[in-house]
């Protein structure tokens, strides 16, 4: 059987290329970067071209990119240093209600700690209104952390006008990039983010690998302590091979970018097309057109997310859901139920996230796939009248 994976936002293959430019830094180039002998200088070369990489896609200088764990790690950093860096300043942060997990329990973490934080609302698109940033600022705001684009709906936020607004009022601005970063062109001036987290993994880099931007004379307090590596801001002998991959992932994407969204953006459309013409009560989740080129997110009512999920696995076919049974947690997705979804609607999404080895086929496939599997679980639902 041939398998489709449709799970790009959760992570995706490594690109061959990637795999390739990684493998000598395992064996003949193994040094360590701080190491001041010759096997060390090849590691440390390698990182600065890496960073270097990964600087101009961003139109950034190369001393404001870190190199971290991952982008779980970015978001922390660049929360709670800039939390602890501000203390003095004052004790409130701005986020949103949909935010990756990253960003919400770190929020929630300093909130015991004794800061203050603001979680806006979106709308039913998901989109946040600038305008409810700027009326939640007071004179104790030290953060804004707002993501750029959303890992379940696809969402994409006004974060050029947040920014704005941020600058404005010398607020440290945070924008989570995990998303966006190599799949959209993006200036780090134009958006006015101070900092940008960005991660290797879901842009066929290797996992375990991430990267912060921090703009010149942004205020962070260091997250890992120990040696001098980073510029004394993250701490710990330097994940050459990933660094390496992660570069090598950025100037592939940098290249074949604005192709790729092009390709994705017939895909997705056609598959919520065909969704729509072939299953009836269906609901989009997220924005129709501010959306990632690669994010289908629906509800399918009467139904079970989490059925649909491992029908389509056996069939072959990758997919995602906010059902609660699907993770170990029995929560719906906090982010459609921000949408004002009810926990039906909720539990009834389907997720599907394409990128750069998914065809025309695949589509054809799931559309072929997925009306039959629905009509089976609602012929066998009790929710289902027909
Ligand atoms: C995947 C993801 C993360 C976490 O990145 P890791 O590298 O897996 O830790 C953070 N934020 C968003 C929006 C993501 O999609």
């Amino acid at each position: 059987m041939k398998k489709i994976y449709l799970d790009y936002a959760a992570t995706t293959p490594t690109d061959p290329e990637v795999v390739k430019a990684m493998l000598p830094y395992f064996t003949d180039r193994f040094g360590n970067p701080s190491s001041i002998h010759s096997f060390g200088q090849e590691g440390k070369a390698a990182i600065e071209e890496a960073r270097g990489k990964i600087a101009s896609f961003l139109g950034a200088k190369q001393e404001e990119i870190i190199f971290t764990g991952c982008g779980t790690e970015s978001d922390n950093f660049a929360i709670k240093g800039t939390a602890y860096a501000n203390q003095n300043k004052g004790n409130h942060i701005i986020t949103s209600s949909i935010e990756h997990p990253a960003v919400i329990k770190s929020c929630k973490f300093l909130e015991k700690m004794g800061f203050k934080i603001t979680y806006l609302p979106v709308n039913k698109d998901g989109l946040i209104d600038p305008d409810d940033v700027k009326k939640a600022i007071t004179d104790k705001t030290i953060l804004i952390s707002i993501m750029h684009a959303n890992n379940e709906i696809g969402t994409i936020q006004p974060i050029a006008e947040i920014g704005k607004i941020a600058k404005e009022k010398e607020i440290s601005f945070h924008s989570d990039a995990v998303q966006t970063f190599g799949h959209l062109p993006i200036n780090v001036d134009e958006l006015n983010v101070d900092l940008f987290s960005m991660s290797g993994h879901k842009l066929c880099g290797p996992n375990g690998i991430g990267a912060l931007y921090i703009g010149k004379g942004t205020r962070i307090v260091p997250f890992m302590h120990g040696g001098e590596q980073e510029k004394r801001r993250r701490a710990s002998t330097e994940n050459v091979p990933a660094i390496v991959g992660f570069g090598k992932a950025v100037e592939i994407a940098r290249e074949t970018m604005n192709e790729e969204a092009k390709k994705l953006t017939v895909l997705r459309d056609k598959l919520i097309k065909g969704i729509f013409e072939k299953i009836e009560h269906v609901r989009l989740n997220g924005h129709p057109t501010k959306r990632l080129p690669n994010n289908v997110n629906v509800s399918i009512e009467f139904i079970e997310g989490e059925s649909m999920l491992l029908n389509l696995d056996m069939e072959g076919i990758a997919v995602s859901t906010g059902s609660a049974c699907s993770s170990s947690s029995l929560e719906a997705s906090h982010v459609l139920l921000a949408l004002g979804l009810s926990h039906e609607l909720a539990h009834g999404s389907l997720r599907f996230t394409m990128g750069r080895f998914t065809e025309k086929k695949d589509i054809d496939d799931v559309l072929e796939v997925l009306p039959k599997i629905v009509k089976k679980l609602r012929s066998m639902s009790p929710l289902w009248k027909n």
